[in-house]
């Protein structure tokens, strides 16, 4: 009985020393895990930490400056869409930094902040060039003047463009006058606010006058003519050289032969883009779903921009070394769309056809 009484003893100790046992590899575990997470969040936090000081210098630091020294021309598409709704593309504008110059080339939404982005140093803008008045050229240009101002513009901005820019830079003024009262208020910041604005210089520019100089400065050549817009008039073109070195804008127009003669022989024509093939397409499209004021409008405005086709032979009679579509209509959202947007064009110019995207940036 006592032999057989051993084993039942045996049997009941087992469960308690098993469960004894996984309560202690359950503590080590648990321990372990402890320990562990502890030391990675300790060592994650360092971490962080260093990674956000780096990150920091390195944004800090990492403004080019160098473009304005390696004796290139440089041209940034920062915006190549239109109004068009629905276009992933910002509006109208460009940044060309050609030795010590910074000039802006219309200033559509979202410029200061692509700028940003880029890591130009908006502080030293010179000038912003606008070719017209439409609300997609000009409607970035309040933040273009703000934030390099906040971002230490030891000088003020001259904004040259047709009749009516003086208006837009006072209302500005207007605007921005409460931002300017406290940045430079000195509770937190101090700017200069005589620099927060710009100089307003309205150009006069008739068709028949060709290429007008707007400035020439540290080498920087800057000239304007008269574009054909429609309705919208004035509007301009501007052509900038540097160093034996010549980009031409078109701003937005329709074909004319004036630019035929205000591009001659430039190294780059950046020039409006609209597929009249694709836009009567659409125009027709929206006609048949019963939307007869969008498909006037799109039929409409065919009359003051320029078709591919006719561009091409533009460039080609110009001779033009390259040349740039942009401010795009109907903007191609793929690099299919791109092809087919710029297609037969081959024909009537034998030189290199760049469909722009935003950010994109020429450099010569
Ligand atoms: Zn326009
Ligand atoms: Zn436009």
């Amino acid at each position: 009985m006592t032999k057989d009484a051993e084993p039942e003893k045996n049997d009941t100790d087992r469960p308690i020393r098993r469960l004894l046992t996984r309560v202690a590899i359950g503590a080590l575990v648990l321990s372990l895990i402890l320990a562990i997470t502890g030391w990675a969040v300790f060592r994650f936090t360092n971490a962080t930490d260093m990674l956000m000081r780096s990150t920091v210098k390195n944004l800090a630091l990492s403004q080019r400056h160098d473009l304005f020294t390696d004796g290139q021309i440089h041209v940034i598409l920062l915006g190549t869409g239109s109004p068009q709704p629905g276009s992933e593309r910002l509006p109208a504008a460009n940044a060309v930094i050609a030795g010590d110059e910074l000039i802006i080339v219309d200033a559509g939404e979202g410029a200061s902040r692509t700028m940003s982005a880029l890591r130009l140093p908006t502080q030293r803008i010179s000038t912003v060039l606008l070719t017209h008045l439409h609300s997609d050229h000009i409607g970035g240009l309040g933040q273009v003047l703000n934030e390099s101002w906040n971002a230490g513009r030891p000088h003020e901005v001259t904004v040259y463009g047709p009749v009516g820019s003086q208006s837009i830079v006072d209302g500005l003024a207007l605007q921005y006058q409460a931002d300017i009262d406290y940045r430079s208020s000195g509770h937190v910041e101090k700017h200069d606010p005589t620099l927060a604005l710009a100089n307003a210089e309205e150009l006069v520019v008739a068709p028949e006058d060709g290429l007008v100089r707007v400035f020439e400065r540290n080498g920087v050549t800057v000239d304007v003519f008269h574009v054909d817009h429609g309705h919208v008039v004035p509007a301009f073109g501007y052509r900038i050289e540097y160093q034996g070195r010549s980009v031409v804008f078109s701003g937005d127009t329709a074909a004319t032969p004036l630019m035929v003669d205000a591009a001659k022989n430039a190294d780059v024509l950046i020039h409006e883009a609209m597929n009249m093939r694709m836009m009567r397409n659409a125009a027709q499209a929206l006609g048949e779903i019963d939307m007869p004021d969008v498909a006037n409008q799109a039929a409409a405005i065919m009359g003051y921009h320029t078709d591919t086709l006719e561009l091409a032979k533009i460039a080609s009679d110009a001779n033009v070394s390259k040349l740039v579509l942009t401010h795009l209509i109907p903007a191609p959202p793929n690099v299919i769309a791109a092809r087919m947007f710029k297609s037969g064009m081959g024909q009537h110019y034998s030189g290199p056809i760049i469909v722009a995207e935003d950010r994109m940036m020429l450099s010569w």
